[in-house]
């Protein structure tokens, strides 16, 4: 099936996406990678979108340290996350995800911002946000504001950003000494997106642990953590059936994803050396 969009036009700045949006009058779209938006567009999601294509935009692009916090432009796209310098040693554990999304194609033009926006709850970065603390910068016509990971993802597919609004960075705390981060999904195949993963983020002797494939967004689970900072591995598996909330799918029932996440939990914890 062919897409059914309403026009496209690119924008050369923030503000100019700004005000193309605008202009769009209710049916604008920004497109940046493409690899969720024009799959969706082509199996029928949505028809007559104004698309407007923020992939020239120079501010979003790079990726910095501002004091101790990386801020990473939302155009980054997954394969250099996947291998730039900064990321690697400030933030690795965006660089253990990026290898984890789908395949090259997808990470060679899918962005960041764009994962994050689309708010799949199965994908890796936002459970890696809300473990990693990450703040989301965002700019749209009444202004610039900050939200945290865990206060933007709503629902399924459903984030705080209000449509007009683009997601410009995301920042997040550089890793103290001896931090470690830790991800592990299980997927039917590799390149699919997660039945059920986890990402782990151990800071001192307090563990954060984000959820992806177990509930209509990414979770946090508090539960599992408190276990897990006392050292208790047996009850932070059993805690994490009760901090995840997963549905029933073609690919598995919510029953055996709430299986999984203890098992994905045990071998994260056996590879982070917690205690028993
Ligand atoms: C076959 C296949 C397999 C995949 N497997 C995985 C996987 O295993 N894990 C995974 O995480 N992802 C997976 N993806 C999705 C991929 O990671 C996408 O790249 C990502 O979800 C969207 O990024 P994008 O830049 O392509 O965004 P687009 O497709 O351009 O946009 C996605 C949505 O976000 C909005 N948007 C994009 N950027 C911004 C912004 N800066 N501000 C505001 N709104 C914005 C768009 O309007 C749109 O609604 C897969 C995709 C495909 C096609």
């Amino acid at each position: 099936m062919k897409a059914s969009i309403g026009g496209y036009a690119r924008a050369r700045s923030i503000e100019h996406a700004l005000s193309l949006f605008a202009e769009a009058d209710g049916a604008g779209r920004y497109l940046a990678g493409g690899q969720s938006l024009v799959a969706a567009l082509n199996l029928g999601a949505s028809a007559g979108d104004m698309l407007v294509d923020i992939s020239g935009i120079e501010a979003l692009r790079g990726v910095r340290i501002e004091g101790d916090r990386l801020v990473i432009g939302a155009l980054t796209r997954h394969s250099e996350i996947e291998r730039n310098d900064l990321v690697a040693r400030h933030v690795p554990l965006l660089a253990k995800a990026a290898p984890l999304i789908a395949h090259d194609a997808i990470r060679n033009r899918g962005t960041i911002g764009g994962s994050l926006s689309h708010a799949d709850p199965a994908a890796e970065y936002p459970a890696c946000a809300v473990a990693l603390d990450a703040i989301f910068n965002l700019e749209g016509p009444n202004g610039r504001r900050d939200v945290a990971a865990s206060e933007f993802f709503k629902g399924l597919f459903e984030t705080d950003r209000a449509e007009d609004e683009i997601l410009t960075a995301v920042s997040v705390p550089v890793a103290q000494a001896g931090e470690r981060h830790a991800i592990l999904e299980l997927t039917r195949r590799s390149g699919d997106y997660a039945l059920a993963g986890l990402a782990i983020v151990v800071r001192g002797d307090r563990h954060r642990i984000g959820a992806f494939g177990l509930g209509d967004r990414p979770l946090l689970c508090e539960g599992a953590m408190a276990a897990l900072d006392r050292g208790d591995v047996d009850a932070a598996a059993t805690a994490i059936a009760d901090d995840v909330d997963p549905m029933s799918d073609i690919q598995a029932s919510a029953d055996y994803r709430r299986h999984l996440a203890g098992v994905v939990l045990r071998r994260l914890a056996a590879e982070l050396g917690v205690a028993r």
